[in-house]
């Protein structure tokens, strides 16, 4: 066998195998002969990669199950909390720190202190030490992963601009964690992690094109399209929060006028009841505290706080406009620190859809708010680990 056809020899039965793991991954107990229907593999072929997987203890036989056409057959499964992933988020001014099993079911999670332009080397510090102790007393930790704002810079791993907190810039996320535990670390634009979260975990079932608009201290979006996420040639594809609504707009950090994110982001917001009366000391809470504020006002029936939040909701639709004329998504999934503003905020947002998108494309996508729990963006981090562990088992376990 030459080189190059064992190479992709390898790159296949890497390929099945991760497949393998997605199937058993999202449908829990299978028979053999179920996998191989399901994913056009002959039975041999099934039979071989299952037992390696067997072997190397990633998958375990489950015991007798109902078979097609009434006939027993043994079933194997992939035991999801047996492992563990440690998820890093990073916003301006927060960063947590959780473990999760590879369901995303929470295992701990801890908020390191707020951070400030002036305390981001310690706060990487206490980043790296709060993982090391995690690692020392849980050896089924697998693998780390990070969520960044975005722009992320894949390749130079910087993230290119994070208004109103431009410290972050100076920060080279791959040279300080990148090779810096004894587990891998994959770091991964926050959007992105919230679609990954989104397809491995929301209660409806994974959906192959997927839009994740993320309304936090900026505005995000991550998008799968075909079952393929989206990158762009740096990593910094889908920027949503940097398209301009109004070109003669509020000027942004990016260069560009009028950017989403100065209209809808957890910032924006917050800066906007900081110059009013409708929070009281909104000037003394952090951005996610004041926007949480104003939704409770709405909620409690403040006229002036119901009529912010639906101006909201309608940037927040002039975004959804975008993004269906763009990515033609099924689902478009709203979360984050702004996504609490709920029915009210949603409505609007709809509204706004109902009206400016051809009624073919408007009825073939979905809006909603979030299902995960509110730690989703955390959740999202952790996903990144996953998708690569089970996109690449290879490199987690003695499998080839
Ligand atoms: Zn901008």
């Amino acid at each position: 066998m030459s080189g190059v056809s064992h190479a992709s020899q390898a790159s296949i039965s890497e390929s099945n195998r991760s497949r393998i793991l997605h199937y058993l991954y999202h449908e829990g107990v299978s028979s053999r002969a179920q996998i191989a229907k399901a994913l056009g593999l002959t039975p041999a072929a099934i039979t071989k990669i299952t037992a390696r997987l067997i072997e190397a203890d990633v998958i375990q036989e489950t015991g007798s199950i109902e078979g097609s056409k009434n006939r027993r057959s043994i079933g194997i499964a992939l035991d999801s909390k047996r492992f563990h992933v440690i998820g890093v988020k990073f916003a301006r001014s927060l960063v947590s720190v959780g473990v999760f099993d590879l369901d995303g079911n929470r295992v701990s999670l801890e908020q390191l202190p707020p951070v400030k332009e002036s305390t981001i080397h310690r706060t990487l510090d206490s980043i790296r030490s709060t993982i090391e102790e995690l690692l020392a007393h849980d050896d089924t930790i697998m693998a780390i992963g990070m969520a960044v704002p975005g722009p992320y810079l894949r390749s130079t791993g910087r993230t290119a601009v994070v208004s109103s907190m431009q410290g972050w810039r100076t920060i080279n996320l791959r040279e300080e964690f990148l090779h810096a535990f004894a587990v891998p670390v994959f770091i991964e634009q926050d959007a992105r992690a919230g679609v990954l979260a989104q397809y491995l975990f929301d209660p409806a079932g994974p959906c192959d094109n997927l839009a994740y608009y993320l309304l936090g201290e900026g505005v995000g979006l991550g998008v799968i399209d075909g079952g393929h996420v989206i990158n762009g040639a740096q990593g910094t594809a889908t920027e949503i929060g940097h398209v301009s609504i109004d070109v003669h707009g509020r000027p942004c950090d990016c260069g560009n006028v009028g950017c989403l994110e100065r209209y809808c982001s957890a910032v924006a917001i917050h800066e906007a009841l900081c110059s009013g009366d409708l929070v009281p000391a909104a000037e003394t809470m952090t951005h996610a505290q004041a926007c949480a504020a104003l939704f409770r006002e709405a909620c409690d029936g403040n006229g002036r706080a119901a009529s912010m939040v639906k101006a909201i909701g309608e940037y927040v639709g002039y975004g959804c406009v975008t993004i269906i004329n763009s990515f033609n998504p099924e689902r478009i999934v709203i979360g984050d620190i702004v996504a609490q503003g709920g029915d009210l905020l949603l409505r609007a947002a709809q509204d706004v859809v109902d009206e400016r998108v051809i009624p073919e494309l408007r009825s073939a996508t979905s809006i909603t708010i979030s299902a995960l729990p509110t730690d989703a963006a955390i959740c999202g981090a952790a996903s990144v680990a996953i998708t690569q562990i089970l996109n690449h088992p290879s490199t987690f376990f003695d499998v080839a």
